[in-house]
C-alpha cells in the first residue's frame, strides 16, 4: 500500500513520459510545484476560482460544510486506514448475472488514451473512477473518456484513506473533483469509489448525504499490486456459475492501463456482457442535484452568493491553474500526498474564505 501510495504522488510529479517509461522509480516524496502542476492545464479550461494544491487534502468549504456536514455519526477519524473495511453495505455486484462491470481507478492519465484506444475498436463502455487532481492535469482526455460513451465517476480530489479525513475535508474532496469533472465535460457523478475502499460508518454517511452511491468491487485483478495477469484472473472468474460482476483496474500507469484490453476481451470470451456501472446498477450515471444551493459560476465557484459579497472575490488572483494552497490543512492520510503550498497566496485565500464565511452567515439569516 505504502508502494501504491508513493506511485501516486509520483504520477502528480512526473511527465506522463517518464510515467509511462518507468512507473515505479518516482518515489521521492516531494511536494509538486505551482509550474508542474499548471503545466499541463489550459488556461482556459478551469475558473480562476482557487482548487486545492494537487494531490493535498483540501481545507473545509464553509458553504459546502453547512449544507452537508450534518447527522454524521460521531466516529473517531482513524490513525491509518482500516485493514479490513466493512462493505456489506454497499455496492459490490451487478443485479444481473450475466453482467460485469469494468472498471478502472486513478486517471485519467497518459496510458489512458491507448486504452481508449482499444476500448473504442472493441465498441466496450466501461466506467472511470477519476481523481480530482489528475482530472484538473488532463482535462483532455477525461472529456475523450467521457464523448466516447465511458462513465465518469468520482474516486475523491486527492485519494487519501478517506476514514482518516475529518468529515469537512472529506466533504471538500467529494466536492473539489466534482467541481473539476463539472467544469470539464458539464456532468455531476452519482456513483463513487473511496481510494483502498476505506470506508466507515463516518464516511458513508458522509456519502450519503452527499447523495452519493458508493461503489466497492467484487474482485480486485491485482494489477496495482504488479499483477500481470488480469486477462488469465478475468477468465477464471468467468467458469462456473455467472454473478454480476464489478472489477477493479487501474489506468494511470501503463503496465496497468495495458492489460486493459486484454481483460475485456477475456471477459466477452466468457459470455459476459461488459456494462458500464449505470446499467449494473441500474442507475442514472449523473445527478447535478449536489450543486442545489450553490451558484456553480464558472468565476465564482459553487459556494459564493455574490449579491452577498461587498467586494469582488480576488478571482483574477495571478495564481496558477491547480496549484493555490489550502490553509490550515491538517490530516493528510497515508494515500495523501501532502503539498508544500504557496505561502504567498494563502493570505489572499484565508481572507476569500473568510468572505465566504460572511456571505454563508448572511444567507443563513435570511
Ligand atoms: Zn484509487
Amino acid at each position: 500500500m505504502l508502494f501504491r501510495a508513493a506511485s501516486l504522488l509520483a504520477a502528480a510529479l512526473a511527465s506522463p513520459l517518464a510515467l509511462a517509461q518507468n512507473p515505479s522509480t518516482s518515489t521521492t516524496a516531494t511536494a509538486p510545484s505551482p509550474a508542474s502542476a499548471s503545466s499541463t492545464t489550459a488556461a482556459s479550461t478551469f475558473s480562476p476560482l482557487p482548487y486545492p494544491a494537487l494531490d493535498t487534502l483540501p481545507a473545509a468549504v464553509p458553504g459546502w460544510d453547512a449544507k452537508f456536514n450534518k447527522g454524521i455519526p460521531n466516529i473517531p477519524v482513524n490513525a491509518a486506514q482500516l485493514p479490513t473495511p466493512v462493505w456489506t453495505k454497499y455496492q459490490r455486484q451487478c443485479i444481473s448475472p450475466g453482467n460485469w462491470a469494468v472498471t478502472f481507478d486513478d486517471g485519467p492519465s497518459d496510458p489512458t488514451l491507448a486504452l481508449l484506444d482499444e476500448l473504442k475498436k472493441r465498441n466496450i463502455k466501461v466506467t472511470f473512477f477519476v481523481v480530482g487532481s489528475r482530472v484538473i492535469q488532463n482535462p483532455a482526455i477525461l472529456k475523450r473518456a467521457f464523448s466516447e460513451g465511458h462513465q465518469i465517476a468520482l474516486h475523491t480530489w486527492s485519494h487519501p484513506a478517506l476514514t482518516t479525513g475529518p468529515t469537512s475535508q472529506i466533504i471538500a474532496e467529494m466536492m473539489f473533483s466534482a467541481r473539476a469533472i463539472k467544469e470539464t465535460i458539464g456532468v455531476t457523478p452519482k456513483y463513487m469509489r473511496p481510494p483502498y475502499g476505506d470506508i466507515d460508518d463516518r464516511v458513508g454517511a458522509i456519502l450519503q448525504a452527499l447523495g452519493l452511491t458508493v461503489v466497492i468491487w467484487s474482485y480486485d485483478s491485482g494489477d496495482s499490486a504488479n499483477a500481470t495477469d488480469v486477462a488469465a484472473r478475468f477468465a477464471n472468474l468467468t467458469v462456473g456459475p455467472k454473478v454480476g460482476q464489478i472489477t477493479l483496474e487501474h489506468d494511470l500507469f501503463a503496465p496497468e492501463a495495458s492489460q486493459g484490453p486484454a481483460a475485456v476481451d477475456a471477459v466477452v470470451a466468457g459470455g459476459y456482457k461488459v456494462v458500464r456501472i449505470d446499467e449494473c446498477l441500474g442507475g442514472a450515471a449523473y445527478d447535478e442535484s449536489i450543486w442545489s444551493g450553490f451558484a456553480l459560476d464558472g468565476s465564482l465557484g459553487p459556494f459564493v452568493n455574490t449579491a452577498n459579497l461587498s467586494q469582488p472575490p480576488p478571482a483574477a488572483a495571478p495564481a496558477p491553474a491547480g496549484a493555490v494552497p489550502s490553509p490550515g490543512l491538517t490530516g493528510a492520510g497515508p494515500g495523501t500526498a501532502k503539498g508544500a503550498g504557496n505561502d504567498a497566496a494563502g493570505t489572499t485565500v484565508s481572507a476569500f474564505l473568510a468572505l465566504v464565511s460572511l456571505a454563508v452567515a448572511a444567507a443563513a439569516m435570511l
